[in-house]
């Protein structure tokens, strides 16, 4: 079909793949909107790199090398037995073993285990580091479990993932629904499947058994210096600034924190049920207190600190004026209308620092506002960057002090936002970084599968 390369044109080859991805793998709507986002913006690539083309790249590249599925038996509280579906995508391996984390959460399916897998190609890409791209969980819901029924839950699915793994093959982390914890269940229990002590074989580990200082705070704070950049680039800074963060996991949670450290005062997050907001700034020891030790609602913030307020309801976050909008939940939590409600509220920036929070609409509203727009892909990728350098210390057998990792960890933002900015404007479309960190990542990546021969 493709033997007359010269007349297809680069939006044809695009929308062609699309089409057959779309019957491939039908009704998986969060993968299908990944896949468009990023083909869209490598349109004119092809124009100058017919060979990505003729070699059939995207075919390729949006095929998972393997898509693992299995059953995961756990028993409960009450004796009875309880199945979830456990999911492991090893996507791409071109520039390094498999690497990406685990969710936990009744959403999970195969289109979000291909959507988050997709996405970690390029953004690990991004990194600079030596990582290719994967993604797994399960269906399995957390909220309202034992400490003793997720210890069993997390060991029976390591049972099963753990034949598929290895410190040079797929290194798993955490996700939502897997944090500490889980981490260090699921390492104690591939410790005990294998016989060995292989402290590569996960990252986000504790800090006693071969953890990086760091990495608890590094998508966060990856994604305020990530924002600095952009934001000093229009002499803008987060010195001032009124910031809302959505959620309050891991990755809110120092978002939070390196923003307020910067002289931002952040006045709302939330949780799936609802959100608060604190004119006076909000309190990040109540806020760590409840979410990290204790696992409460962030409803709890107002009975310490009455004069804030608590909404029921996550979305109505963006109705909060705010001049950076930093959403650190999940997917497709500003749609169109939040987009506009932030718009007109004055907004000036919006770093993601969850994995597509935005939906493509409301992408197009932040762009054709002129609003500063950092992609996840890019924003959140300091997590991952710092995993692997958490693979790279176990290699050497030490550790590296945080004031080391977090250098390292700024170093690598500011290369990212650089070589998008780049990239971008290498390609015609100065200033968007969607374009930008969708096509510095996807170079990267096709540039090594060609190298390595038809895989
Ligand atoms: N789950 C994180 C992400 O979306 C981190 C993955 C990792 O550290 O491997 O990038």
């Amino acid at each position: 079909k493709h033997n007359d390369i010269e007349t297809i044109t680069g939006q044809n080859y695009v929308n062609e793949v699309f089409e057959t991805v779309k019957k491939r793998n039908p009704n998986e709507t969060e993968f299908h909107q990944v896949v468009k986002e990023i083909f869209d913006s490598l349109v004119p690539v092809f124009a100058r790199h017919p060979e990505y083309m003729e070699q059939s790249i995207l075919e390729r590249i949006v095929e998972p090398e393997r898509l693992i599925t299995f059953r995961v038996p756990w028993v409960d509280d009450w004796g009875k037995v309880q199945v979830n579906r456990g999911f492991r995508v090893q996507y791409n391996s071109a520039i390094g073993p498999y690497k990406g984390g685990l969710r936990f959460h009744p959403t999970v399916n195969a289109s979000i285990i291909k959507f988050l897998g997709f996405e970690q190609i390029f953004k690990n890409a991004l990194t600079g580091q030596p990582i290719g791209g994967g993604k797994g969980g399960a269906d399995f819901d957390p909220k309202g479990k034992s400490d003793a029924e997720i210890m069993r839950f997390t060991q029976s699915f390591m049972t099963e993932l753990s034949r598929h793994i290895g410190p040079d093959i797929d290194v798993p982390a955490g996700d939502i629904g897997v944090g500490a914890r889980e981490i260090g269940f699921l390492f104690g229990q591939y410790k005990r499947i294998r016989g060995g002590y292989e402290a590569g074989i996960l990252t986000g580990k504790g800090l006693g058994y071969g953890g990086s200082l760091t990495r608890t705070e590094a998508t966060g704070y990856g994604t305020v210096y990530f924002m600095q950049e952009m934001l000093k680039e229009k002499g803008l800074s987060f010195k001032g600034s009124t910031v809302v963060v959505s959620g309050s996991g891991n990755v809110s949670i120092y978002a939070i924190e390196k923003a307020a450290q910067l002289g931002a005062k952040v006045v709302a997050c939330s949780d799936s049920e609802g959100y608060i907001f604190d004119s006076n700034g909000l309190n990040l020891e109540t806020v760590k207190r409840l979410k990290e030790v204790e696992r409460k609602r962030i409803s709890a913030y107002v009975e310490e600190h009455p004069h804030a307020k608590y909404v029921q309801g996550s979305d109505g976050i963006w109705s909060i004026p705010c001049d950076i909008a930093l959403p650190c939940a999940t997917q497709n939590e500003i749609n169109k209308k939040s987009a506009k409600m932030l718009v007109a509220n004055g907004l000036k920036a919006v770093g993601e620092g969850a994995n597509m929070p935005s939906t493509s609409e409301a992408i197009d509203v932040f762009l054709d506002n002129q609003i500063l727009f950092a992609p996840a892909k890019a924003a959140n990728a300091g997590g991952v960057a710092v995993s692997a350098l958490e693979m790279a210390q176990n290699s050497a057998r030490l550790s590296w002090t945080f004031e080391e990792v977090d250098a390292k960890l700024q170093d690598i933002m500011t290369n990212i936002y650089r070589n998008c900015v780049e990239a971008a404007e290498d390609y015609g479309h100065p200033g968007n970084l969607v374009v930008g960190a969708n096509i510095a990542g996807f170079k990267k990546v096709a540039d090594a599968m060609i190298a390595q021969g038809v895989i």
